[in-house]
């Protein structure tokens, strides 16, 4: 069992949060919208309402602990940037981050973080890949 941050609290970022637990973790997240927040604080470790770009307020969150921070803040790339900027300064090795543009991938990977996801790709690939084994699939 390991503990896990995730930031942002959207679609993709509840979807990993909720498996992640489901997989017997723990899992934080946040999440600058307080309705997000309070929705998920049940289902969730806990969930914290903060704007992940604010150096100060992301200084008093305890990241030590988390295996690993996935960066789930999509359209907005400055908001993502600067979070995964923070997370860097503050010493986190394990960082994932959400890309949803080439020039978001470009200067994340200037940036040397651990992973960087397109879900659309990524899943576009692994539907193809079930197509190309309906067999496998069924099963
Ligand atoms: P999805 O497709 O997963 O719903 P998306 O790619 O459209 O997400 P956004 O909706 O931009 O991405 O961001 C996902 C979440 O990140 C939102 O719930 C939003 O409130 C949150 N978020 C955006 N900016 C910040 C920030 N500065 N600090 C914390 N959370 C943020």
């Amino acid at each position: 069992m390991a503990h896990f941050t995730v930031i942002g609290l959207g679609r993709f970022g509840i979807t990993a949060s909720l498996e992640l637990m489901h997989l017997g973790h723990t899992v934080t997240g946040i999440d600058i919208d307080e309705k997000l927040a309070e929705q998920y604080a049940a289902e969730l470790t806990q969930t914290l309402i903060c704007d992940a770009t604010d150096e100060r307020a992301m200084a008093e969150i305890s990241l030590a602990n988390s295996e690993a921070v996935l960066v789930a803040i999509g359209e907005d790339m400055q908001a993502s940037l600067l979070c995964t900027l923070l997370l860097k300064n503050q010493g986190v090795t394990q960082i994932w981050v959400k890309a949803n543009s080439t020039a978001h991938h470009t200067i994340l990977s200037k940036l040397g973080v651990s992973r960087i996801i397109h879900p659309e790709e990524e899943m576009g690939a692994r539907v193809a890949q079930a197509l190309n084994y309906p067999m496998v699939n069924d099963y």
